[in-house]
């Protein structure tokens, strides 16, 4: 079996039909199975699996509030249901979908039909989960996009009020690239857009650091838990690193390549301080980069 396979919680009261359900899908697909809602609750919160299959009458918890504990979980409001009935009564279906299953699948069992409705199901989570994920990456150059930014921007930053710890964010432009556009052609500019995109996306070394093309040629980094000695060096040799890259830029008057420019800065947040303070003050630091070019400018910055 891959170990990439989806994983399914069955849940029944009755072990024969834990068995034929667990022989029926095992071949392609990681099975775990529960007797009653109690363990079923435990199982989807320490398995997260990609699909429930839940019966609705269960001695003690039923399938009706095992679902409703699912979904008031924020942990596990996302995992799919599909109800298992022998109710074939319009107002259980009625009830299942709008507690918020996904499909029934009816007691006796038909293996083809419970086959095609587990797939089915599935194939919808991979789709929505591909969804999601390209709803955050940068077309253009394959790198988190403005809003994945903004959603860490506001986690990192809620994080660190709680930590206390040193919270580091950058801004990064890329300089004279409207001329380089107009020498080069866009075609040209897309191009050097991905090859910066990527050079500072590989300088990262800690998952927790992050970047992200903001808009445009602007890159925003976000350094959580890092010294401001090392935020100021990294923000250093990121310049360094796309001037590096010896992409020609004739138009540019600050080299003949093409480089950025960073203005970033480190704080301690508290409870009380506010990002928006905080990001104005990192615009600040990127104007004072852009005055010079291919600088990095750096400061520590304490809100009042
Ligand atoms: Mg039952």
């Amino acid at each position: 079996m891959k170990s990439d396979n989806p994983r399914i919680l069955v849940v029944d009261d009755e072990v024969f039909n834990l068995q034929f359900l667990t022989d029926l899908l095992i071949a392609d697909h990681h099975i775990s199975t529960a007797k009653d809602g109690l363990k079923a609750l435990q199982l989807a919160a320490s398995l997260l699996p990609d699909l429930v299959i839940l019966d609705v009458v269960m001695p003690g918890m039923d399938g009706y509030e095992v679902i409703r504990a699912l979904k008031a979980d924020k942990t596990t409001r996302h995992i799919p249901v599909i109800f298992l009935t022998s109710l074939d009564n319009a107002q259980d279906e009625e009830k299942g979908l709008s507690l918020g299953a996904l499909d029934y699948i009816s007691k006796p069992f038909h293996p083809a039909i419970v086959m095609a409705r587990v797939n089915n199901i599935l194939e919808l989570v991979q789709h929505r989960k591909l969804l999601e994920k390209i709803a955050l990456i940068d077309g253009l150059t394959g790198i988190p996009n403005r809003r994945a930014y903004d959603d860490r921007l506001r986690d990192e930053w809620q994080r660190a009020c709680r930590s206390g710890e040193p919270f580091s964010l950058a801004f990064v432009d890329v300089d004279f690239f409207k001329s380089y556009n107009d020498t080069y052609g866009h075609a040209a500019g897309d191009l050097a857009l991905r090859k910066v995109a990527q050079t500072l996306s590989r300088m990262l070394k800690r998952s927790s650091d992050f970047v992200a093309r903001y808009g445009g040629e602007e890159f925003a980094f976000i350094f959580p838990s890092i010294s401001f000695q090392n935020a100021q060096t990294f923000a250093t040799q990121a310049c360094r690193e796309i001037q590096g890259l010896a992409l020609e830029h004739k138009a540019s008057t600050a080299e003949n390549v093409i480089t950025i420019s960073v203005g970033g800065a480190t704080t301690v947040p508290a409870r009380n301080h506010h990002l928006g303070a905080f990001t104005k003050h990192v615009d600040m630091m990127l104007y004072q980069a852009k005055e010079a070019r291919n600088r990095a400018v750096w400061s520590f910055f304490q809100e009042k």
